[in-house]
């Protein structure tokens, strides 16, 4: 064997060796790193010129919104466009089910089979056809079974249940735990235990400990009339505590690659 030849072999170990060496503490830093404080704003239904207003007045706070759609075979071509765009702006299209059925009472008199047949595949196929990559899923109602749960896991990365309410923020079940099924606490205004204060202990909370606070809305609006509305407001509310704080929005997909 040439010297030469042995010199090249053994100066390309080295630089392996020093590739290889410069990479483990990047490595190591992800791993102890923990997420950088934030928010999960979702949204669930299908208010979508409400959610696509709500978007033209956020957008100066570079928000990023998940919203969670259901009856997509109900909706114009209009609203698909919106949808469309919300998505090429950097937010997710997330799946809600066709028919917004209440899956654990479905259960009680079907089979998971049917509910993957009549609720999911067919909205995950409609859905696909407009051009939304769906990973995340919420349930109607936050109504779920652990079973589904295992079995709607293996088709989306990320799915959502409601957070208990707890009167302590740290008590909160809301915030993300590695784990891939995570509950959201109601900015609703008539949410019983929603109120401001509350809310910004919750925010305090997650910037304080470096957690990630899931919320959920439904319909968005100026001024509240009803149940399963958000006041545009609110939401900006907690956008300018993002701002302030140098803390992140999420979507629900970005958590899976925080894993
Ligand atoms: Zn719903």
């Amino acid at each position: 064997m040439n010297k030469n030849f042995i010199l090249k072999v053994m100066s390309l170990c080295a630089l392996l060796i020093l590739f290889y060496c410069e990479d483990i503490p990047e490595k190591i830093i992800e791993e102890i790193e923990p997420p950088k404080a934030g928010v999960i704003l979702s949204f669930d239904d299908a208010y979508i010129d409400e959610w696509y207003d709500t978007d033209q007045q956020l957008k100066k706070y570079n928000w990023k919104g998940t919203f969670f759609v259901c009856k997509i075979n109900t909706l114009r071509h209009s609203k698909i466009k919106k949808l469309q765009e919300l998505q090429k702006e950097g937010h997710e299209i997330a799946g809600h089910g066709l028919h917004h059925y209440n899956a654990a009472a479905f259960l009680k008199d079907h089979s998971i089979d049917d509910y993957l047949h009549q609720e999911i595949n067919p909205m995950m196929n409609l859905m696909n056809f407009y051009g939304f990559k769906i990973t995340s899923f919420a349930y109607p109602y936050g109504a779920r079974t652990k079973q589904l749960d295992t079995f709607l896991l293996k088709k989306f990365k990320i799915i959502r249940g409601r957070a208990f309410c707890e009167e302590s923020a740290s008590q909160q079940n809301s915030y993300y735990d590695h784990s891939k099924l995570v509950y959201s606490f109601s900015v609703d205004d008539t949410h019983e235990h929603f109120n401001l204060t509350h809310l910004l202990n919750l925010l305090k909370f997650a910037k304080k400990n470096d957690k990630i606070l899931i919320l959920n809305s439904h319909k968005t609006v100026k001024n509240v009339t009803g149940d399963y509305q958000t006041k545009n407001a609110t939401l900006e509310f907690i956008c300018k505590y993002i701002q302030s704080n140098n803390m992140k929005f999420y979507t629900l997909s970005d958590l899976d690659n925080l894993n």
